[in-house]
């Protein structure tokens, strides 16, 4: 005789227990809805308090600069005492200036990041650092004046900070810093341009973004005030390649682009001035409509087979000696009517005529009043001089850039109303001329590729166990090698993930996104925190499968802590309180009240909030491995004692991310547990062996409390275990499981 045990899902309709868990389903589908707009409100609260301001008053400044050993620093830059300037208009800085030469214009800048570069921490908050550069673009000293990074809040404490940003002093914006991690960046890596500063151990992730945030804010205004163009985010710049030396003639100069021409026509220049003021006003223009305006002539001169050729031989080495550096230099030259410059010029200053552009930043060329800047090549032109690019500039000659022209007309004689138009000779380098050493990774991708390690032991532990739960009958049928299985991993997540990689995820993520989110920063700081990304995307695209039970069950290193001290109670058979389950529901609400509370605060005072997260104990328990203060460890070690007789007491009681992963988990779309219709009518097996509470007396699965440790799946699957099963196999009836189509 064959007996069909049809195996249902616990909210199946037809049945009792399906129309109790129906309406189960449907209070807590009430009770939920209630929840997340309460939830949702306190998240728009959250929202308000984003705004990110400098804080300090010119006043403040000039006390920072009298009392602190930035004023050393900056003495010694400058050769002097140092005084504060008024705050510039077009950005937000101070100017230093030098008591010895007050005339002589700023010797640095003093600014705070949170101005030029706000870049959001963990915690959701930009970092603000006083920083103060020198004219050359050197540091002069960086300090630390707000920060709420969770890991220098408490953790480790501020002064590994405050240490880490001395390393810039004397350091210069021009050189690329790298940040040294133990393991992925050695001292000496990189070129001569290159500095490695020591990072935090522990706290990588923060002090990129505090790296990125000083470099931002100074380049900023280095692009401002120190005239530097768009090194800094796009690497070294090119040099002229060592080729060996070429004979060449014009043609082959202006075919093979090594020197470069715009033509404009009167007709075009008509054109560029129609509907304006200027239109018509040239009245050569309007009778020559063909006829040449203006030839502009560009050529880069540092490069050999151009200098050389263009110049001769004897005039390329005299410029070489003259410009005694390697800023860039250009032969500008015209023909026809519009000569670059006219007779009002002041040889060894800028054309008024000329502007160079490379990305967003025009820069002044200056001439070198260099006679042989008129080459016999070209025997009709009315203007030809050498320009160099000023010192700082920090243009990237081997990049396209645009030298822009200005047109003038004038109409009227005695007040005459001048249009001014513009046009681009668009100067595109020669790639062959040039080497270009290879750009810096992004600082985000510097951090993923120094956890590669960790990324991929991790990202293979993570498919190893999605595959188990994908197919879990095969390791939770044999209850030795489930729980093997089970500690092994749990082990790994707590050693490996939680004390070695730093994987921990915290309350204080979630809070930091959303702030993020609302100051319209976007989530770019989690992108430093690789472990930390990883973990957050599978618990995401977990909570939609088997809910927050995946990370809770397996993922969190101070929830695997708690496991393993459970056991070692057991071990040494202290007593195991089971509290009873309507007292154990009410405590269940203290997770929630204080993620509500948490939120709330944040939102009202987020300084508040930032102490308040410590009743995680994740941070003393698993960042800093018990490295703390007292009452730190009092706390962490009284809730794991609470958990050694009380199972997972934090956990169930009083965990705040607990509670937000909860409400995630609502987003489930499987209830993935089989059940039978047997499961709790009248069988309580599992629900006796449940050591979460998470079975309900009727049988059906509480997925806001499981925690997935696959101990009933193995029974469902072991007739030896499973008592309807047994009951049946020992009347000697076979027995078919037939899975539904909601399970496994
Ligand atoms: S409830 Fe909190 S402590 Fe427990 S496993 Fe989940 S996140 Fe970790
Ligand atoms: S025994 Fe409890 S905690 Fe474990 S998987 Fe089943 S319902 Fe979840």
């Amino acid at each position: 005789m064959s007996v069909d045990l049809d195996s249902k899902n616990q909210t199946g309709a037809g049945t009792g227990i399906g129309r109790r868990a129906q309406m189960q389903a449907m209070a807590a589908s009430r009770a939920m809805s209630y929840t997340s707009k309460l939830f949702a409100a306190l998240l728009g609260l959250l929202a308000c308090f984003c705004a990110s301001a400098g804080e300090l008053s010119k006043a403040d400044i000039e006390q920072r600069f009298q009392d602190r050993a930035v004023r050393v620093g900056a003495a010694r830059a400058s050769g002097s005492a140092l005084r504060v300037g008024e705050k510039l208009r077009d950005i937000p800085a101070w100017p230093l200036i030098s008591e010895l030469t007050p005339d002589a214009g700023p010797v640095g800048y003093v600014f705070e990041s949170i101005d030029l570069a706000p870049i959001p921490g963990f915690e959701g908050t930009p970092m603000n650092l006083l920083v103060a550069i020198d004219s050359s673009g050197k540091f002069m000293d960086v300090e630390v004046l707000r920060q709420h990074e969770p890991v220098f809040v408490g953790g480790l404490g501020p002064v590994p900070f405050a240490e880490f940003v001395k390393q810039y002093q004397g350091k210069n914006i021009r050189q690329e810093i790298r940040i040294s991690t133990g393991q992925s960046v050695q001292r000496g890596a990189g070129g001569a341009n290159t500095v490695v500063f020591d990072g935090v151990t522990k706290a990588t992730a923060s002090i990129r973004i505090a790296n990125q945030s000083v470099l931002g804010a100074a380049l900023v205004v280095a692009r401002a005030r120190l005239g530097f163009a768009s090194q800094g985010e796009g690497g070294p710049p090119a040099s002229a390649k060592k080729l060996p030396f070429e004979r060449l003639d014009l043609d082959t100069l202006v075919r093979r682009g090594y020197v470069q021409r715009l033509a404009l026509s009167n007709a075009d220049v008509e054109k560029l001035f129609a509907g304006t003021d200027g239109a018509g006003s040239d009245a050569e223009a309007l009778q020559k409509p063909k006829e040449l305006f203006a030839e502009i002539f560009v050529a880069y001169l540092n490069a050999p087979n151009i200098g050389r050729n263009l110049l001769g031989d004897e005039a390329w080495a005299s410029l070489q000696s003259h410009l005694q550096d390697d800023r860039p230099a250009f032969w500008v030259a015209t023909r026809g009517r519009y000569p670059l410059v006219d007779e009002s010029f002041v040889p060894g200053s800028s054309p008024p005529r000329l502007e160079l552009v490379q990305g967003e930043l025009p820069v002044q060329l200056r001439d070198t009043n260099r006679d042989y800047a008129r080459v016999p090549a070209f025997p009709d032109l009315n203007a030809a001089m050498i320009l160099a690019v000023p010192p700082l500039a920090g243009i990237d000659p081997g990049q396209a850039m645009n030298f822009r022209i200005s047109i003038n007309r004038a109409r009227g004689e005695m007040f005459p109303v001048v249009t001014q138009k513009q046009l681009d000779l668009r100067y595109v380098p020669p790639p062959e001329l040039f080497d270009y050493p290879p750009k810096p990774l992004p600082e985000w991708l510097q951090a993923w590729q120094g956890r590669l390690t960790e990324l991929v032991i991790i990202g293979a532990a993570l498919l190893l166990l999605t595959g188990v739960l994908l197919w879990p009958r095969a390791i939770s049928a044999n209850p030795r090698a489930l729980f093997l299985f089970r500690m092994a991993f749990l082990g790994f997540t707590l050693i490996f993930v939680g004390w070695y990689a730093q994987g921990q995820l915290s309350i204080v993520q979630i809070t930091g996104a959303i702030k993020s989110l609302a100051s319209g920063a976007g989530l770019k700081s989690f992108l430093y925190d690789p472990v930390s990304l990883l973990l957050i995307a599978f618990t995401l695209i977990t909570l939609l499968i088997w809910g927050r039970a995946t990370f809770c069950g397996w993922l969190c290193p101070f929830g695997a802590l708690q496991e393993f001290v459970g056991l070692l109670a057991r071990a040494i058979r202290l007593p195991r309180l089971r509290l009873p389950s309507r007292l154990s529901g009410r405590l269940a609400y203290g997770r929630h009240a204080i993620l509500a509370v948490l939120a709330v605060t944040a939102a009202m005072a987020p300084d508040a909030a930032v102490k308040m997260v410590e009743i995680e104990p994740f941070k003393t328990a698993i960042t800093v491995g018990f490295q703390r203060e007292l009452p730190f460890l009092l706390w962490a070690t009284g809730l794991l004692l609470a958990g050694a007789f009380v199972y997972k007491f934090f956990c169930r009681f009083l965990c705040p991310l607990g509670a937000a992963l909860m409400i995630g988990g609502k987003l489930r779309r499987w209830n993935w547990l089989p059940r039978i219709e047997a499961c709790g009518q009248p069988c309580q097996r599992c629900r006796a062996v449940c050591l979460y509470d998470a079975i309900e007396p009727g049988g059906a699965i509480d997925y806001d409390e499981c925690f997935q440790c696959l101990d009933c799946v193995g029974i469902y699957h072991d007739a030896a275990r499973c008592v309807p099963k047994l009951v049946l196999a020992s009347k000697g009836k076979t027995i078919t499981i037939r899975p539904s189509k909601m399970t496994h």
